[in-house]
């Protein structure tokens, strides 16, 4: 009896500890593949690890907002500096995108928009948006703020540079 009732506190805690707070699923036992970008649901949170058996299809979180059209992050960048720094500003936040969507797989940028001297980008997690703001501001500084929305479930993220 000891041993079983030690055994199951370590799957609470197991069990605590993979919980992801932007990642809300109701099987979360079940491993499951996005059959859209093979994403995969193991234990409880996505990753991009390769699982020999996986249950059943999906469509995972992040999928499923850019086919419906439903950012959770959305990121404006303005100023003169912009203008003069496209290219430079672009690849840097790409190469975010690509270090947070190794970690997180739910967090990707869905839209990239170069309007005149102005840049607005939408995100599927609010965590990228941030990580974008936070690179901006890091290697050029210039005016970063954000703000979050709807019980921080979405986020609004500002950079500018004159
Ligand atoms: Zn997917």
């Amino acid at each position: 009896m000891k041993a079983k009732g030690s055994k199951m506190r370590n799957d609470r805690l197991i069990r605590d500890k993979s919980k992801d707070a932007y990642m809300k699923t109701n099987s979360p036992k079940a491993s499951m593949v996005c059959s859209n970008c093979g994403a995969i649901f193991s234990n409880g949170r996505w990753t991009w690890k390769e699982l020999i058996n996986v249950l059943k299809e999906t469509t995972c979180p992040a999928c499923k907002r850019i086919n419906d059209n439903y950012p959770a992050g959305f990121v404006e960048i303005k100023g003169g500096f912009y203008s003069g720094h496209e290219k430079e500003i672009s690849n840097l936040i790409m190469n975010t995108e690509k270090l947070e969507k190794k970690e997180r797989p739910l967090e990707r940028i869905m839209m990239f928009r170069i309007e005149k001297s102005k840049a607005i980008l939408t995100t599927t997690g609010i965590h990228i948006a941030r990580r974008i703001g936070e690179a901006l501001s890091r290697s050029y500084q210039g005016n970063y703020s954000f703000r979050y929305l709807d019980g921080e479930k979405s986020i609004r993220v500002f950079w500018e540079r004159q």
